[in-house]
């Protein structure tokens, strides 16, 4: 039963009052029914005005509309029905808990209701001879039916019973008929305030309802429409919403990357990138795979514009994405500026130095910049920078620091760049800002970010609206499938014998423990049971192998010191809290194991899996899981049995865990997306996009046809937000 709400500010606790003022955007503490206490609950779930709550959307539809009998209930099934009270008790368990029992009938049997808790105010209705409407999930306890905590109401209403009727998800504080009461009276009074935002054309376009229906029918759909096709959102009123949402962002997400492109950058001679590319290229031990090729084309043509290139070059783990960001940085220096590339960790950052120091025997120009870099080393290498030498600067975070300062810094390389935030990629790029001496121009530089985690192409259109993408799907010769199995507690055992053959035969292997998240009190567990397990592998299981253990909290030269035992084979087994150190590259290693594999994102595993079968040798990965392993992620781990093809998981990870796993450390929530779906809804999608663009050529700034007027309104009351959780740059 709703709760009054006694409070001298209220001023609409009765419709038929003249002084009723509300409006759509009034706040929700005015609604009748609500109320200062219930206000400051919806204030938790971000709901402060009735707008809010009507676009406080149905978790789930559940049909109601036909009543059944006692004699027609099935256990394990919903049901609503019609009953009469016959008796009520209270009793009690043997742990002192009671418990309230009514029993019922109507004309074909009896059944119970159940309470484990008290109802507020519930109970004291709930009088023999009283005719009640109840809904619920039926169970069957001693052969008879019941229902436990049923959602009861005394008179048949068309909120609550009749129909298919909306799910919430729980509020905590305010019951499910509470809210459907509220929302619904929300909807009498102020549907006809709903402000539109879309064009009409664009409506009539898709054949798309008024926002008005459309937030009537999600609510309180009508009699014509099946709980199928609500359920699965596939109706014109929730096509509607979808595409809105979708429309919205497209047209920030793809007005940012125009306002990039009205930027100026420098533009460097394609001919002579070309050049310098080739005679640097010829001095790689390897030939360079077509993809490779294909991407340094591409931006050695992007470089070659006037405006900052923004682009994002995805490929599996050993692509080979390292090479294509030298060689077109190469080719920046070449024409006399700078470039910076960064890297989430030294022994990455390291790694990279000594690979271009070695690939190119030294004649690529580069310098190494870590927390480990010496204070008059710094001083050197900030020298060279400030007369402008053509540097291309590797390192880690420390490239961030203040003192760090650029003469020309026109290409900005970040390497596995899910690993930085937003803020640090700016703060990079703004290294480079500079006003140009002769025509005073702001230049940006370019930007090229690197990730082993393929973005799926719905994402790619909105999270990364505003980047171009460049992928390298080929892998360099002679790479194979790495054969895959996911090992369940049992098969331990085996497994173990198995990796000891790899090992006798002189080859490596890592075991990977999960960082379950990244809260203090997590890392700790995890450390502490690497710690033990690793000691049990080097006393147990491979008592004539080396084991070594590598984690977060060791200080940097122990880690190093680690890693060079593992690289040149005095540790034999490598044991790892976290993926850290990911972007190690040791060719001998050809056995990965992860331990609680179901603990990662399947982009994540893949990439784990990715550091071993890096050269001839036939290498294996094993997936081991704990007991409490169910068959979801048996399902979801089994994908990576079947394929070692990063993009095809990346899709599957998607549908899986949703796009959280490929915003990385912008926040995953950050996408605004209340009903859209970038899965289901993906032809939604490109439909929006299609229209954005449109709108964005023939009325940027939406302030030419007046049909856009109120898009422009809506971007510049409420839009706003969102546009700086999108940006990439
Ligand atoms: P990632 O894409 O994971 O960053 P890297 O750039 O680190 O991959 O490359 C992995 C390894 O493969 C490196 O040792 C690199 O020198 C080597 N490599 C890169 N391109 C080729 C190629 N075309 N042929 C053979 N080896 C290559
Ligand atoms: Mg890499």
């Amino acid at each position: 039963m709703l709760q009054k709400e006694k409070s001298p500010t209220r001023l609409a606790n009765s419709t038929t009052s003249k002084k009723i003022t509300t409006n759509i955007d009034t706040p929700i503490q005015y609604l009748k029914g609500v109320g200062p206490r219930i206000a400051s609950i919806f204030a938790t779930k971000n709901i402060h005005t009735i707008k809010d709550l009507l676009f406080y959307f149905p978790r789930t539809y559940e049909d109601r509309s036909q009543f059944k009998t006692i004699s027609q209930l099935d256990a394990g099934a919903k049901a609503t029905l019609k009953l009469n009270i016959l008796s009520k008790r209270r009793f009690s368990m043997r742990n002192r808990k009671s418990i309230l029992e009514v029993r019922c009938s109507d004309q074909t049997g009896t059944m119970s209701l159940k309470w484990f808790y008290s109802p507020k105010g519930l109970e004291s209705q709930l009088t023999p001879g009283k005719n009640i409407i109840i809904s619920g999930t039926v169970k069957k306890y001693l052969s008879r039916h019941e229902i436990i905590h049923p959602e009861v109401s005394f008179k048949e209403n068309t909120v609550d019973s009749g129909r298919v009727i909306p799910v919430y998800s729980e509020i905590e504080g305010i019951s499910t008929r509470q809210l459907r009461k509220m929302i619904f009276f929300a909807l009498e009074n102020h549907k006809k305030t709903l402000k539109e935002d879309l064009p009409l054309h664009l409506l009539k376009k898709h054949c798309l309802p008024a926002l008005e229906q459309a937030i009537e029918t999600i609510h309180f759909p009508s009699k014509e429409i099946s709980l199928d096709d609500i359920a699965t959102f596939n109706t014109p009123q929730q096509h509607r919403l979808i595409y809105e949402e979708f429309l919205k962002f497209e047209y920030i997400v793809l007005k940012q990357r125009l306002h990039m492109e009205k930027k100026f950058s420098t533009s460097f001679s394609m001919d002579q990138s070309l050049k310098s590319y080739q005679s640097l290229a010829k001095l790689l031990p390897f030939e360079l795979t077509d993809d490779q090729k294909k991407s340094i084309t591409t931006i050695i043509e992007d470089l070659s514009f006037s405006h900052p290139m923004n682009r994002l070059i995805q490929g599996d783990v050993g692509s080979g994405k390292t090479a294509v960001a030298f060689l077109t940085a190469s080719a920046v220096l070449a024409q006399g500026n700078q470039a910076a590339f960064m890297a989430p960790t030294e022994i990455l950052a390291e790694q990279h130095y000594k690979n271009a120091c070695n690939l190119f025997s030294n004649k690529l120009n580069v310098c190494l910049l870590t927390g480990k870099t010496s204070t008059p080393e710094r001083q050197g290498i900030q020298n060279r920078l400030n007369r402008g030498e053509p540097l291309l600067l590797i390192g880690t975070h420390a490239l961030l620091e203040d003192p760090v300062v650029f003469k020309s810094l026109d290409y900005i390389l970040i390497d596995e760049q899910q690993r930085f935030g937003v803020e640090q990629r700016r703060t990079l790029r703004n290294k480079g800002i500079r006003k140009d001496l002769i025509n005073h121009k702001e230049i940006h530089p370019h930007t090229l970010v690197l990730t082993a985690t393929p973005i799926p192409r719905t994402l790619a259109l909105t999270a990364y609206g505003d980047l171009s993408i460049s992928s390298i799907k080929q892998r360099p010769p002679g790479r194979k499938f790495i054969p895959t199995k996911v090992i369940r507690p049992k098969q331990k055992k085996s497994a173990f014998e198995h990796i000891r053959k790899q090992l006798q035969k002189g080859q490596q292997a890592y075991f990977i423990y999960p960082l379950v998240n990244e809260s203090e009190a997590e890392g700790f567990t995890s450390l502490k049971s690497a710690i033990k397990e690793s000691e049990h592998l080097s006393n147990v299981i491979f008592p004539e192998f080396k084991v070594g253990l590598l984690h977060g909290k060791m200080k940097p030269d122990e880690k190093q010191k680690i890693m060079e035992e593992f690289k040149n084979n005095t540790i034999q087994v490598l044991v790892s809290t976290t993926v850290i150190e990911v972007g190690v590259d040791v060719p001998n290693a050809t056995v990965m194991v992860i331990e609680h594999a179901e603990r990662f994102g399947l982009s994540q595993l893949h990439q784990l899996r990715g550091r071993v079968g890096r050269s001839e040798l036939e290498s294996y990965c094993f997936l081991f899981t704990s007991n409490q392993f169910n068959e979801i992620s048996e399902q979801r781990l089994c994908t990576l049995e079947k394929t070692n093809d990063g993009f095809e998981i990346a899709e599957a990870d998607l549908k899986i865990r949703g796009p959280g796993e490929f915003l990385g450390k912008r926040q995953s929530g950050s996408l605004p997306f209340q009903m859209a779906n970038l899965v289901r809804d993906r032809h939604w999608l490109m439909k929006a996009r299609e229209d954005a663009l449109a709108l964005l050529k023939k009325d940027p700034e939406l302030k030419t046809f007046p049909e856009n007027f109120p898009l422009a309104r809506y971007f510049a009351q409420e839009g706003n937000l969102m546009s700086d959780i999108l940006k990439t740059s």
